[in-house]
């Protein structure tokens, strides 16, 4: 990404077509599709990009198997395809994912799962496959076809209780006897936004964070920008644009224009917390992923997720402040009774190497509906003032929701342009096997670089190789390196020990209790980005100060995990 100084500077002086107001997955969506078809856009992020909801997911693109329940065919479908695609433009970021539903003393898996699971096997068939395979049976160059094809996960099938438990090893002691497995796909949802991010530059937008959009900018009462106040420096700027999207999530019923015809112009957000727990590996080992039941009729994840295991997500009417969201004990426990009581194990608070919560943006229709049980669909609006507002839907649906933003942009500008995301590729997939050996870099990192920044791997491996120090692990036994630091510092606009820490890397979310000391791996990184980012002494050691205070109010580690 380009420097933010950069981004401030062209920020006030262009005028846009369009400035999007929101750095989430949404947003950036939108911001890649306006101006892959030729828009000229500026991306304005209040904090810093995916520090909403967009970095708090369970980190699945997924159709969500849960919703077929509530009958939500057509976003099971919508997103099962866009998971399809996700792999094909991002395979190094996106990639799929063994799940398990297993079953106990030669009882059949559960009947009504597997109805389910054939619905998703079916609805996860595109038409393009569909046609294939029909050709396929009557073309004499099937093989060509064939190779052809992108991803499409293999059907669920039973498995005998071995398998179960090659890829659920915590689940041995149980002694599972038979299994339902199928497929959905994981990533890592800040790098992807910061990915998209990065796609979205590459075609001319202009992204900066620590930029709050406080206003529009309105004449005769049509919004022709937005006012900003820059949180850096404190000072005020306008950014004139023809069109406002806003794409701030829980966050969209805030801005709004001046004069409001109907209040229906503007979404109503209903949020909804969702806590996760991470652990380390070898305290419950998954090669794959489980669906735990957790009472109620309720199911929670226990998955693997970069080399730890990631429990969630609880899903319940949240009514605190939104900037930052703690999880709650009572989630925690939850959480940790309800993976106890499935893998026969003995986990307690001081297990946990992290834990963090999130908040749906669900729309509310007014119907007193629990949280779980309200769609989780994309609502567009539109207000007399020509703002667009997009929000709801997930985070594996986010090319879809741009699309339906930058279609009415184009719709009401009477362009011709279609969407083109997808057929953009998110970043390049790199093998790991190919990368340079650098003397000091853990073998292990080799392998994470290449799953982050695909063929960027190779930037960051020239930085490591600057100094010795830049080769080392941020955090011992985890394989970030410092050179990732100064790479977020000098091409991804992180600003703060916290950017670092919960969003470039994600060490924040799996090594919490050994990140709440200011000595440590919080302030090698603090003294990096000190180096980086010109700060002196006195500014170090307030922006580790501010840090802690950042990790407390976001809970990341339980006091029981941070005293083990
Ligand atoms: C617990 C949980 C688990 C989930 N799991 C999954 C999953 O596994 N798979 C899936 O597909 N979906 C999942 N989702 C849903 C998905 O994460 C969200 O739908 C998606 O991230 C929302 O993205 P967004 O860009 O709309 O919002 P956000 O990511 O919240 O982005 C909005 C941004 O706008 C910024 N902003 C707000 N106001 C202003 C302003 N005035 N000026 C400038 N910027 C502003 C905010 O700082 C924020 O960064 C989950 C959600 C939760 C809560």
């Amino acid at each position: 990404m380009i420097a933010r100084s950069q981004a401030l500077a062209a920020l006030a002086e262009d005028e846009f077509d369009v400035v999007v107001v929101g750095g989430g997955i949404t947003g950036a969506g939108v911001a890649l599709d306006a101006a892959s078809r030729g828009y000229s856009v500026a991306l304005l992020e209040r904090a810093d990009f995916a520090s909403g909801t967009s970095s708090r997911s369970s980190k699945l693109v997924h159709g969500g198997l849960r919703y077929l329940q509530n009958f939500d065919l057509g976003l099971v479908r919508e997103a099962l395809l866009e998971r399809q695609l996700m792999v094909k433009l991002a395979p190094h970021l996106v990639h799929p994912l063994p799940l398990v539903v297993p079953a106990f003393e030669g009882a059949r898996p559960d009947r009504l799962v597997g109805v389910g699971l054939n619905l998703y096997d079916v609805m996860a068939v595109g038409r393009d496959r569909l046609r294939g395979r029909r050709s396929l049976r009557s073309s004499a160059r099937a093989g060509a076809a064939e190779a052809e094809e992108s991803w499409s996960p293999a059907r669920h099938r039973v498995i005998s209780g071995e398998e179960v438990v090659e890829l659920l090893p915590a689940l041995a002691a149980r002694e599972p006897t038979s299994g339902y497995l199928f497929y959905d796909c994981q990533t890592d949802d800040a790098r992807l936004v910061l990915t998209v991010l990065g796609e979205a530059e590459r075609f001319g937008a202009v992204c900066a964070n620590r930029l709050d959009v406080t206003g529009l900018l309105e004449l005769d009462g049509r919004a022709q920008g937005v006012e900003v106040t820059d949180l850096e420096s404190g000072s005020r700027l306008q950014v004139r644009a023809a069109n406002v999207v806003n794409a701030t999530g829980v966050w969209a019923d805030q801005l709004r224009p001046q004069e409001l015809h109907q209040e229906a112009e503007l979404p109503s957000i209903r949020p909804s917390r969702g806590t996760h727990v991470t652990l380390r590996h070898e305290r419950l080992p998954l090669v794959g992923g489980a669906i735990v039941p957790a009472g109620g009729g309720r199911s929670i994840f226990a998955l693997p997720w970069l080399g730890h295991t990631l429990i969630g997500t609880t899903d319940n009417d949240y009514e605190g402040p939104l900037e930052h969201v703690p999880p709650s004990q009572e989630d925690v426990e939850y959480l940790l009774s309800a993976v106890n009581d499935f893998f026969a194990a003995d986990l307690g608070p001081g297990d946990l190497t992290g834990a963090f919560a999130g908040v749906r943006p669900l729309i509310s229709t007014g119907d007193p509906k629990k949280s779980v049980d309200i769609s989780r669909k994309a609502e567009l609006y539109e207000t007399s003032s020509g703002m667009i507002t997009i929000t709801g839907g997930k985070l594996t649906t986010w090319r879809r929701m741009a699309k339906m933003t930058v279609d009415r942009l184009v719709e009401r500008d009477a362009r011709e342009a279609s969407c083109r995301t997808q057929e953009i590729p998110l970043g390049q997939a790199v093998d790991p096997a190919e990368l340079p050996r650098l003397e000091g870099v853990p073998e292990q990192a080799y392998e994470a670089l290449a799953g982050r920044y695909g063929h960027g791997a190779h930037r960051v491996l020239q930085v490591a190789g600057e100094r010795a120090a830049l080769a080392q692990p941020i955090v011992e036994g985890c394989p970030d390196l410092l050179a990732e630091v100064a790479v977020a510092a000098r091409h991804e606009q992180a600003r703060s020990i916290g950017d670092v820490l919960l969003r470039r890397t994600r060490l924040g979310l799996l090594a919490a209790h050994k990140l709440t000391v200011q000595a440590g791996p919080s302030r090698r990184v603090g003294e990096t980005l000190a180096r980086e980012l010109g700060w002196d002494e006195a500014r170090l050691e307030a922006e580790l100060a501010s840090f802690s205070s950042e990790a407390q109010a976001e809970g990341i580690a339980l006091p029981a995990a941070a005293a083990s």
